[in-house]
């Protein structure tokens, strides 16, 4: 992963512009995300995209809320945005609020009606809607396109007086209404909204579009390279075109396509329907594509930038195999998380010729990947838990776990003969019996043996308890968004299993929220949120494989 890779075409284009001395040379990018939602992966790679072009190229980036909608933004989302962005290991160089330009952006609307480019307009949504015309056929003018410079600027204050109520008039930029880019048939500028605003409260009741507020906060900020998705290509001439008119700071707008990924959606509207639905648990469920969601699964932010570099960025819109992303997750996780055993579906088993009521530690290594991570204590007696499936009364050839007759390894500890087992009336599977063969001790194995089966056990009378949520993808399609109907109806039943009470060594009841541990054989799990003390609960992240892949083959 740490192969070097050629540029990508943003690169190159900055690369130019440093070579030319364009704007002397500097390089200041930004995020700009509407706070209207959680962010989710799609986000993960935009921020990794113009933070990690600030860094590379000595510059800076800002971290601006794109607040211009009082609808829908909330404080909420203001504070998880930047909790997300610092999770992410980055740092902002400023907080800036689109909301903080209104006054000027108000200044702006005032320069371009006295030159005579903008206008109040009294028709309705429908009419303009109506008048715009088509890709064909050119739009017509309104009728109160032509209103005096004096009357506009008399009307546009009384807009903002709140003197007219939401839809009633709207301020509208003077351009062409026959041009080839529809966008550019006399775009809205300023609409009336008589709703409290989360920054500015009710000082405003007009509030500017995406058009007139994004380029202008750029430019105001003096933003050399406004990187965005490719839903835009067709707004740059509208944003190149107010810059112009203004004679402002010349940023320039620069598009890649959207980072979409196979087994979920990436809308904050559609994941906003999860949540207000209660498909998922909230905007953090470890089965959301969101960053806080994927925090809480227990993916690393190590991961998430490694999957944004890998993929990197394209010209085209495509949809990347999730997993990619799980691979990158393993990967990362392989190299940093703690091993420690844990019994997911426990039967006992049973030593028979170890001495009862005897405990022996065994020091097992954290991590095999990492010399540094040192090793822990685990207790061992003559009753332990394994998992109901490493024993197999009556098995095939392959099978190299427990099965009379067979001899395995206790991973760390030693190895076993398995002798049979005991069972209830019903023919279930209560103890499983083995005897131990003590010249095997781990680190002193002076058996001379080799086993072609080791298998993970919890000593019985140490075992801990815990709660362990199972995840697997949330829709059961590649792309529920491109299906018939609606994409709700593709969430997967099977998202989600939680197992009540899952067997763990002693070493991890003191685990922290948050922190990722290796469940040997089992795969890799996060300390959950609402893990308690005496509640413990862990979130599968991943599991050691891609089982997936397995699973669509067959
Ligand atoms: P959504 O459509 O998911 O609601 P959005 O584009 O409305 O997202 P914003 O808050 O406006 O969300 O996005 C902030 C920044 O993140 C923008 O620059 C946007 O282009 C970028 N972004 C949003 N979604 C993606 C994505 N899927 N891939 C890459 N960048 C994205
Ligand atoms: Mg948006």
């Amino acid at each position: 992963m740490s192969e070097p890779r050629s540029l990508n075409f943003l690169e190159e284009i900055i690369e130019n512009d440093i070579a030319a001395g364009t704007n002397g040379g500097r390089v200041h990018t930004r995020f700009p995300p509407e706070p209207n939602g959680y962010l989710h992966i799609g986000h993960a790679t935009s921020i990794c995209l113009n933070f990690g072009l600030a860094k590379k190229y000595d510059g800076k980036c800002n971290l601006r809320f794109d607040d211009t909608n009082p609808v829908t933004e909330e404080t909420e989302y203001v504070e998880s945005i930047m909790n997300d962005v610092k999770w992410l290991g980055f740092q902002w160089d400023n907080v800036l609020y689109a909301s903080d330009y209104f006054e000027k952006l108000y200044d702006f609307a005032l320069t371009l009606i006295k030159k005579g480019l903008a206008y109040v307009d009294d028709s309705t949504a429908a009419q303009i809607a109506e008048m715009k015309g088509n890709t064909v056929t050119p739009g017509i003018d309104s009728p109160y396109r032509n209103r005096s410079v004096e009357e506009n600027l008399e009307l546009f204050a009384a807009m903002r007086d709140g003197k007219y109520r939401d839809g009633e008039k709207t301020l509208r930029a003077k351009i062409d209404m026959a041009h080839p880019n529809l966008l550019l048939r006399d775009p809205l500028m300023y609409r009336i909204k008589h709703e409290a605003h989360h920054r500015t409260g009710n000082k405003w009741c007009i509030y500017p579009m995406y058009d007139f507020a994004h380029g202008q906060c750029d430019s105001i900020e003096e933003i050399t390279h406004s990187i965005c998705t490719l839903e835009f290509i067709h707004h740059r001439p509208l944003y190149n075109w107010f810059i112009e008119q203004l004679g402002i700071f010349p940023s320039k707008q620069y598009e890649f396509a959207r980072r979409n990924l196979t087994y979920t959606v990436m809308s904050k509207r559609k994941l906003l329907q999860l949540v207000n639905e209660g498909h998922v648990s909230g905007w953090d469920d470890p089965r959301m594509p969101t960053i806080s969601g994927m925090r809480r699964r227990g993916y690393p932010a190590e991961a998430l930038r490694n999957f944004s570099d890998t993929i990197g960025i394209a010209k085209r819109e495509n949809i990347v195999d999730i997993s990619m992303l799980e691979f990158c997750v393993r990967d990362v996780l392989n190299r940093t998380s703690h091993r420690a055993m844990a019994v997911l579906d426990p039967v006992k088993l049973v030593i028979t010729n170890y001495p009862e009521g005897s405990t022996e530690i065994f020091e097992a290594e954290n991590n095999p990947e990492d010399v540094t991570a040192g090793t822990r204590q685990v207790p061992f007696s003559r009753e332990l838990w394994i998992e109901r499936e490493d024993f197999m009364e009556e098995a095939p050839k392959k099978f190299f776990r427990l099965t009379p007759g067979n001899l395995v390894r206790l991973k760390s500890a030693y190895i076993v003969k398995c002798e049979g087992c005991v069972k209830d009336a019903d023919g279930n599977v209560t103890e499983v019996h083995c005897t131990y063969l003590p010249e095997s001790r781990s680190g002193n194995d002076v058996s001379g043996l080799s086993v072609k089966g080791t298998i993970h056990w919890v000593s019985a009378a140490h075992a801990h308890t815990a709660e362990v949520r199972l995840y697997d993808r949330l829709f059961r399609v590649e792309d529920p968004s491109n299906e018939d109907g609606d994409f709700k109806e593709y969430i997967n039943p099977d998202s989600m299993q939680v197992l009540e009470q899952v067997y763990i060594e002693p070493s991890l009841a003191a685990a922290h929220t948050g922190h990722t541990y290796q469940f040997m054989r089992k795969g890799y799990f996060c300390v959950d949120t609402e893990s308690r003390d005496g509640h413990l609960i862990f979130n599968r992240a991943s599991t050691l494989k891609d089982t997936w892949a397995k699973e669509k083959k067959k």
